[in-house]
């Protein structure tokens, strides 16, 4: 293939995917953003119109002028799978190279099981034979983890049982595509960098709620994901001095006192909820006007508050998104986070947005399909040959004259 043909493919590869993470872009937006005149634009444009990847939309609004002409990807053309795997269960997306979800399925899993490897394959490539898509790129799994070596895939993971295991090799073997993994935090941060609230700002925190309480850092465009892909492990920033043992081994992290089960530890000491139920009891009766279940979660927000404030005095975040099971109760959460926040941040910073969105399962499999949909935009290579194999793939389908 000639050099100059390269060049083109790589173009309209980029082209597809600035649209596929920003949305309908105007070709002054693309020429731009991806710093090719418009001429070329123009002539690059219309080969992906006649290829039908691209299709021509509604005019954007614009102060004085022509209304610039919006072209967005051709629904149906490429897409990626995404799977959230948590101790006992699978969940699968897919999802178009727009963030739009196509298809889910959630399906019993045992991590723990000595078959559990050959089901997740077995369950991963029986989804990806019934795509909704003419193409698809790639498979980004998300789990709560850390993936050793992302070429090969190994992964380790105390939650599911999991040492040293060859996930993104049998993964590849059994599908046939590219395979990405990551943390499950850093996935949900990406996805909501592409088409969350995160979309269009640069810096920002993803905090997640739950079992554990996570942090994903956008810092630059980019998610930060630290030396050994650990970065934002907010859970374990050191609160009390003689605190409880955390999970981790030390003591007194922030997740030891404010985690779901020291949540129902405490309100079952208290008597607030008896002695077999869980979170969603407490957050009922705290939903009753209960002021003990309501004091309960206003002083975890009030520690959550004043651990996010010294993350964002480090990091200067123009947003906070939080998300996770636990935000379901954000209302009472935030009676101790927002004064804790306000009152702990510099005052530069005291203005800082702080967004809620509403808990969908699906979210965290989405997040693990945009490690896929979002490696055509990786310039710093972080997804190594995996990302290189997407963006061939990417590339391939796009190219009109493969010769
Ligand atoms: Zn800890």
């Amino acid at each position: 293939m000639a050099i100059s043909s390269v060049r083109t493919d790589t173009n309209r590869a980029a082209i597809l995917a600035h649209i596929g993470a920003h949305g309908a872009s105007s070709r002054a937006d693309l020429a731009r953003s991806l710093g090719l005149s418009p001429a070329l634009i123009t002539k690059l444009t219309r080969d992906l119109l006649g290829d039908g990847l691209l299709t021509e939309l509604e005019h954007s609004p614009s102060r004085g002028g022509r209304p610039a002409q919006l072209l967005g990807l051709t629904a149906g053309s490429f897409g990626a799978i995404g799977v959230k795997v948590a101790p006992d269960h699978l969940t699968l997306v897919e999802v178009g190279l727009g963030g739009v979800v196509t298809r889910t399925a959630t399906e019993p899993f045992d991590a723990g099981h000595t078959m559990a490897l050959a089901r997740l394959t077995d369950t991963v490539s029986d989804f990806c034979a019934n795509s909704t898509h003419t193409n698809l790129l790639g498979v980004g799994v998300g789990l709560p983890g850390n993936v050793l070596e992302q070429s090969a895939g190994v992964v380790d993971s105390t939650q599911l049982g999991w040492s040293q295991l060859p996930l993104g090799l049998a993964l590849r073997k059994a599908t046939g595509l590219p395979v990405l993994i990551d943390n499950n935090v850093n996935a949900l941060a990406l996805a909501e960098s592409l088409f969350g609230t995160g979309r269009g700002h640069d810096n920002f925190l993803v905090v997640t709620i739950g079992t554990g309480i996570g942090a994903g850092i956008v810092a630059g465009g980019a998610v930060v994901r630290g030396h050994s892909g650990n970065a934002g492990e907010i859970g374990h920033i050191p609160v009390a001095e003689n605190g409880p043992r955390c999970q981790c081994g030390a003591l007194g992290c922030l997740e030891s006192l404010i985690g779901q089960s020291a949540l129902i530890e405490t309100a079952r000491r208290e008597g607030v909820i008896g002695a077999d139920a869980g979170i969603t009891a407490l957050a009922t009766v705290a939903s009753g006007a209960n002021e003990a279940a309501q004091r309960i979660f206003a002083e975890a927000g009030h520690l959550l508050g004043r651990a996010i404030a010294g993350v964002v005095n480090t990091l200067d975040p123009e947003l906070i998104v939080i998300l996770g099971e636990g935000a379901e109760s954000w209302t009472h959460w935030s009676m101790g986070f927002e004064p804790a926040l306000r009152a702990s941040v510099m005052s530069r910073k005291r203005g800082i947005e702080v967004a809620v969105e509403g808990w969908q399962d699906d979210r965290w499999a989405q997040g693990a399909a945009s490690l896929v949909l979002s490696t055509p935009f990786d310039a710093d290579g972080v997804s190594g040959e995996q990302g290189r194999l997407v963006r061939a793939r990417l590339i391939d389908s796009a190219a009109s004259d493969p010769s």
